[in-house]
C-alpha cells in the first residue's frame, strides 16, 4: 500500500528581550548558573508576575509577519505539571486563549513547488529551567536562568507531506523571525527548537492516521532526517499490519534513529485554567498598528525587489534574501557596484563556500563587505582577471587585509597590454614548435594549451579577452 506522510510542526522560539517575561531578570545566555534568578522566576510563594510589554510587542510581530490574526484579548493560563526544572509546579502559557491565530507561510521546494502552510497558532509562554545532570558526583543540578525566559510556541496546520517541506517551512520561519528581529534564530542555544509530528495515512484517504511527536531537533537537517526515519519506521509498522502507538520519540542524532520517550499513557494532564495572577491581555487597535508599521521588509518581498532592482535569478535572489544578515551583506556592497550578478555570483559560490567551510556565519564573514565590494570593483574595472580575484579573494579570508593593498603589493593588475602581450604570445610560440605545427594540422583543441601557457606566465594575469584574439590571429597566420 502506498503512504502519505502528514507533518505539523510546533516550534518554540525564544523573544529577543533584556528581561524574563514576568520579572526584570536578565536573559543573557551564558551566565553562572542561577545568576539571572529573582523571588518571581524562583517560585517563591506571594509573588506576582509582571507581565513584559516588549514580549507582547514581538509576539504581535511574529504574528502580523505569519498572515495570523491578532487576538484583541488573549489570556494566560497555567498549565501544571511537576519537575524539578519548574518551581512553581506550573508554567505559565497561553492555552485556550493565544495572542495570534489562523496565519500561513509560503513555501517553496524543488519536489512540490509553492505551497501556503496554514500557522494554527501562536501563543506566549514562559521556558522552564534546565537540569544539569552530573556523573561524577551522581546529581543532578538545577539551573533556573532559563526559568521565564519569553518564548513564542508556533504551531503549524498538518499541511507538510515531506521532509524537504518541513525543512523549508522551518527555514522560512526561521528567517523570518531573524528578519523582523524577534529571536536570535540560535538552534545550538535552543533559542529556536523544534517538534515534529508525523503521522501516515493511506494515500487518497481524507482522515489522519495516528501519529508520533518527535524531539530533540536541533538543526534543519536533524529534522529531515529524523522525519524521513519515522516515516520509513511508520512504513514498516503498517506493512506489517500493526498499529502505530501514539506516542512522543527522540532523535539520536550519533545513531540516526528514534527511540521511544514517553507513551499516550504517560501523557501529561496538565489541568490548565487561567492564572487568577494574570489580567486578561488586551492589544488595542492603535498597538497592532504601530507593530505592523514598524514592519520591515520580509524576505518574500525582499526577493522580489532583488530580482527586479538587480535583475536577478530567482534561486539567486533566494539565497541572498534566505539570510537577513546576508542580504544586507550583498546591499552594502551594491552601494559601489555595477554587476550584480558577478557580485551574486561571487557571494553565492565563493563567500558562502569559504563560510560553509570554516562553519562560520555571515556575521563573521573574515571578509567584510566593504573588502568583498572592492575586489568587485577590482573585476569590473578589468583592474584584476578572475583567476587573480580567487587568490586575492583567498588571501583577505586569510588576513583580512585590502584588495588593493594585496594586488599592489604582489604585483597582480591585470596585463591587458597588447603589444606587451602579443610579444609574449610570440615567445610561447617559439618555445612549443611541436604544439604549434600539430595545431595547424587540424589539432585546434591546442587552443586552449596555449592559453594556458599565457596565463601560466604571467600568473593569471593576462586579460583572456585580449589574449584570444592575439593568439587566433598567431596560430593562424603562417598556415
Ligand atoms: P498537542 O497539544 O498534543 O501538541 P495539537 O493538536 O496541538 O496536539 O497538535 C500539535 C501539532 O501536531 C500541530 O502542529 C498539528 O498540525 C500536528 N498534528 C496533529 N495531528 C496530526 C497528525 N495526525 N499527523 C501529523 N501531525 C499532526
Ligand atoms: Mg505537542
Ligand atoms: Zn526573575
Amino acid at each position: 500500500m502506498e503512504f502519505e506522510p502528514v507533518i505539523g510542526l510546533e516550534v518554540h522560539a525564544q523573544l529577543k528581550t533584556e528581561t524574563k517575561i514576568f520579572c526584570a531578570c536578565p536573559t543573557t545566555f551564558g551566565n553562572a548558573p542561577n545568576a539571572n534568578t529573582c523571588p518571581v522566576c524562583t517560585g517563591m510563594p506571594g509573588v506576582l508576575p509582571v507581565l513584559n510589554k516588549k514580549a507582547v510587542t514581538f509576539a504581535i510581530k511574529a504574528g502580523l509577519a505569519t498572515h495570523c490574526t491578532i487576538a484583541q484579548e488573549s489570556r494566560f493560563d497555567r498549565k501544571n505539571y511537576f519537575y524539578p526544572d519548574l518551581p512553581k509546579g506550573y508554567q505559565i502559557s497561553q492555552y485556550a486563549a493565544p495572542i495570534a491565530e489562523h496565519g500561513h507561510l509560503d513555501i517553496e521546494t524543488k519536489d512540490t513547488g509553492k505551497k501556503n502552510i496554514g500557522i494554527t497558532r501562536i501563543h506566549m509562554e514562559e521556558d522552564a529551567g534546565k537540569l544539569i545532570h552530573d556523573p561524577v558526583r551522581g546529581k543532578s543540578l538545577v539551573d533556573l536562568n532559563r526559568t521565564g525566559v519569553p518564548l513564542i510556541e508556533i504551531v503549524s496546520e498538518p499541511d507538510m507531506h515531506t521532509p524537504e517541506e518541513a525543512g523549508a517551512y522551518l527555514r522560512k520561519l526561521h528567517a523570518i523571525l531573524k528578519y523582523i528581529d524577534v529571536c536570535d534564530g540560535n538552534m545550538e542555544q535552543g533559542s529556536f527548537r523544534c517538534d515534529a509530528n508525523i503521522s501516515l495515512r493511506p494515500r487518497g484517504q481524507t482522515e489522519f492516521g495516528i501519529r508520533t511527536e518527535l524531539k530533540n531537533l536541533n538543526s534543519f537537517r536533524h529534522v529531515e532526517k529524523a522525519i524521513q526515519y519515522e516515516i520509513e519506521r511508520q512504513a514498516y509498522v503498517l506493512e506489517q499490519g500493526n498499529a502505530v502507538i501514539q506516542e512522543t520519540r527522540l532523535w539520536d542524532p550519533d545513531k540516526n534513529r528514534t527511540v521511544s520517550m514517553r507513551g499516550k499513557e504517560q501523557a501529561h494532564d496538565y489541568r490548565y485554567f487561567p492564572d487568577p495572577d494574570l489580567v486578561p491581555l488586551i492589544v488595542d487597535k492603535k498597538w497592532i498598528q504601530q507593530v505592523s508599521d514598524q514592519m520591515p521588509e520580509l524576505p518574500d518581498e525582499k526577493r522580489a525587489r532583488f530580482m527586479s532592482q538587480y535583475q536577478l535569478s530567482g534561486y539567486d535572489a533566494r539565497v541572498l534574501t534566505s539570510d537577513i544578515h546576508l542580504a544586507d551583506f550583498f546591499e552594502a556592497a551594491m552601494i559601489s557596484l555595477s554587476n550584480a550578478k558577478q557580485a551574486a555570483n561571487w557571494v553565492t559560490s565563493t563567500l558562502l563556500g569559504l563560510l560553509n567551510a570554516r562553519g562560520l556565519d555571515i556575521t563573521q564573514s573574515p571578509v567584510p563587505a566593504k573588502n568583498f565590494a572592492a575586489l568587485m570593483k577590482l573585476l569590473e574595472s578589468n583592474t584584476i582577471t578572475a583567476a587573480v580575484a580567487k587568490t586575492v579573494f583567498e588571501e583577505m579570508a586569510q588576513t583580512g587585509n585590502d584588495p588593493f593593498v594585496i594586488v599592489r603589493q604582489k604585483g597582480l593588475e591585470q596585463v591587458s597590454d597588447s603589444t606587451e602581450l602579443e610579444s609574449l604570445v610570440e615567445s610561447i610560440l617559439t618555445q612549443n614548435p611541436d604544439e604549434v605545427a600539430a595545431f595547424r594540422n587540424g589539432k585546434t583543441k591546442l587552443f586552449s594549451f596555449f592559453m594556458g601557457q599565457v596565463m601560466k606566465k604571467t600568473r593569471g594575469k593576462a586579460d583572456p579577452k585580449t589574449v584570444t584574439p592575439i593568439l587566433q590571429s598567431k596560430l593562424n597566420s603562417e598556415k
